[in-house]
């Protein structure tokens, strides 16, 4: 089984919202489905690698934030691949319990305040469901890799850790300005919404402990493991925020 090429696929431009295909030899694997809508830009960019949509073997939802879960239920429908998401984020993908946003900084804030991100898109129930630490060999997709429970930016924050030395983890890390790419798209930050940053500095160093050498993000990257090292001891020495009833569940 070959390597697979990662081929991001822009959601939004300049490295704001990224989905990524995982292309193995008789498919492809998709992680993050992306805004409501995005099945058009998924399509297109299977079709320019001679694929279609009934290629995809898999939709691997990270989390269920609405660039990364929005469009997962039109993309189920559309290729007919089953949905593999955390069961933590469950209730979150069926729209029976509000997502968690716990702002990083001014950015986040702000962001919370749009009624955008809260904007309802068509619930989901994962086909196949992790519970815990569980990981899901991708072998049976044609992939040389696994999918791995990596909580922090939410409880149930799946990533997709590759044979390759490679991983791609959705919003555990974001680089750039904003939302994430822009610019300095090779400089870690955080995203804006991270419910345990000491969570996420425990997962990130664990992915740079197995060998893992470039890591693909769903807002900016793709980062070196130096330059995510760098941020797991940022985050490591983030003193905790006042106690405040609507910073639980974050810390
Ligand atoms: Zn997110
Ligand atoms: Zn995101």
């Amino acid at each position: 089984m070959q390597t697979p090429r990662i081929i991001r696929v822009p959601i939004l431009p300049l490295g704001m919202v990224n989905t990524h295909l995982l292309e193995g030899s008789s498919g492809c694997i998709l992680v993050d489905a992306g805004l409501p809508g995005s099945e058009h830009k998924v399509g297109k960019a299977l079709e320019a690698r001679g694929w279609t949509l009934k290629d995809l073997k898999l939709i691997i939802v990270t989390h269920a934030h609405v660039d990364h879960a929005g469009a997962a239920a039109a993309l189920r429908e559309r290729s007919g691949a089953p949905i593999v998401a955390h069961a933590a984020e469950r209730a979150h993908l069926l729209g029976e319990a509000p997502m968690t946003f716990c702002p990083t900084g001014w950015f986040g804030r702000a962001f919370v305040k749009n009624r955008a991100i809260h904007e309802r898109y068509r619930p989901v129930d994962p086909d196949i469901l992790l519970s815990d630490d569980e990981t899901l060999d991708l072998t049976p997709f044609g992939v040389q890799g696994r999918v791995i429970h990596s909580a922090g930016h939410t409880a149930g924050s799946l990533s997709v850790q590759l044979a390759s030395n490679e991983a791609l983890v959705g919003d555990l890390v974001a680089s750039g300005v904003l939302l994430g790419g822009i610019v300095r798209t090779r400089h870690a930050i955080r995203p804006p919404f991270e419910e345990s940053p000491t969570t996420v500095a425990a997962e990130l160093e664990r992915l740079v402990s197995a060998g893992v050498r470039t890591f693909h993000l769903g807002h900016g990257g793709p980062l070196d493991a130096h330059e995510v090292q760098r941020h797991a001891r940022v985050l490591r020495h983030l003193q905790p925020g006042p106690p405040h009833p609507q910073r639980l569940p974050c810390q």
